[in-house]
């Protein structure tokens, strides 16, 4: 089945899709389920990650309004803002990037490939109203310098955004299709900005599933995610009739991963990304899928009968770059891992 759509179109520039769709046997043994990965971190933009179907939306639709500049914001190590610098750079256009932080720290990771491929960076504060003020700022200093901005909000996450992953979940059912495959019974995700999961949901109700999204947030406590991912919900019900009337009262977060803070990479998660990496070949990030995954496992080992016998999807929403921000802690763990051998 199709979902009928008067939808907004992708610029078909930007990501390879579908994105490939694979078991992971080895970390479904621990977790007891049967366990897939969707691999939105191979989905072909600079390194990849689940912004890129956003922006595949995203900057269509700035093409459509005749913008000749992207204009985001993030933290410094942003995956949405590197896939942001990709993507115009794919299609042309300039790309500011406002950056929540305190200036440049180390040039490394994500932040580093938005100086190569051409972004122009600046700073801002970390607080999220100053922030939309400095934004405006940006984009009106960008007008009178006589260009067309495009604001895109934090992480996508707008009704653009959130559309591209219902579309996601209409890919990921033709690929079981395929398979002769039955839908997941959990999805599970990293969640941030909230479009992500909020499509998946939508996605899921649009086809008929009885499939639970399972997102697990890296950063704020399960109140205010969940009121992000609602506001994603609605705003895009709102820009698509064809997604109203399904409830949107189910949302499962889990915020178990959040005593830590935001980015802060932990022993347990190091050794969660390390498991993954030895178990599969797969390289998660410390700051999203790694927190994703450890959550998992933590929540499987508080109720073994949550995954026990399902078919449970992993998202793996990128992050990769972000990695080689993290070396110095990875390496120590090296260093660590070759005494314990002398
Ligand atoms: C942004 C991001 C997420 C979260 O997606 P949201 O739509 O912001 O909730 C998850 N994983 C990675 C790697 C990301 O960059």
């Amino acid at each position: 089945m199709r979902i009928e759509d008067n939808a907004p179109k992708r610029t078909g520039l930007l990501g390879h899709y579908p994105t490939p769709l694979e078991p992971w046997p080895r970390l479904g043994e621990l977790l007891g389920c049967e366990l897939w990965a969707k691999r939105d971190d191979l989905i072909g933009l600079a390194f990849g990650g689940n912004k890129t179907r956003k922006l595949d939306y995203l900057v269509q639709d700035a093409l459509h309004q005749g913008a000749d500049w992207l204009l985001t914001t993030g933290a410094p190590q942003s995956n949405h803002c590197r896939q942001s610098a990709a993507a115009a750079a794919k299609v042309g256009l300039g790309c500011t990037l406002l950056l929540g932080g305190p200036g440049i720290r180390s040039v490394t990771g994500n932040l580093l490939l938005n100086y190569v491929m051409g972004a122009e960076v600046e700073w801002t504060t970390t607080d999220m109203h100053e922030r939309q003020d400095a934004l405006q700022n940006v984009a009106d200093r960008l007008r009178a310098q006589g260009h067309t901005p495009c604001v895109i909000p934090l992480g996508g996450s707008n009704h653009l955004g959130t559309w591209a992953f219902v579309k996601a979940i209409e890919e990921l059912s033709e690929q079981l299709d395929a398979l002769g495959s039955s839908p997941p019974d959990i999805i599970i995700t990293a969640s941030s900005s909230g479009g992500t999961q909020a499509g998946l949901v939508l996605g899921a109700r649009a086809l008929g599933w009885d499939t639970r999204v399972l997102g697990i947030s890296v950063d704020l406590p399960r109140e205010p995610l969940e009121a992000l991912v609602s506001q994603c919900i609605q705003s895009a019900q709102r820009a698509y009739p064809t997604l109203a009337g399904h409830p949107s009262n189910d949302l499962w977060i889990e915020d178990l991963m959040t005593e830590e803070e935001y980015a802060a990479f932990t022993d347990p998660e190091l050794e969660s990304l390390v498991e993954v990496a030895r178990a599969q070949g797969v390289l998660l990030d410390p700051v999203y899928t790694g927190r994703a995954f450890l959550g998992t496992r933590r929540l499987a080992q508080q109720n073994p009968a949550l995954f026990a016998g399902k078919r449970v999807l992993f998202w793996h929403t990128g992050g990769t770059p972000a990695l080689f921000s993290y070396s110095r802690g990875l390496a120590s763990y090296a260093d660590t891992w070759t005494e314990e051998k002398a």
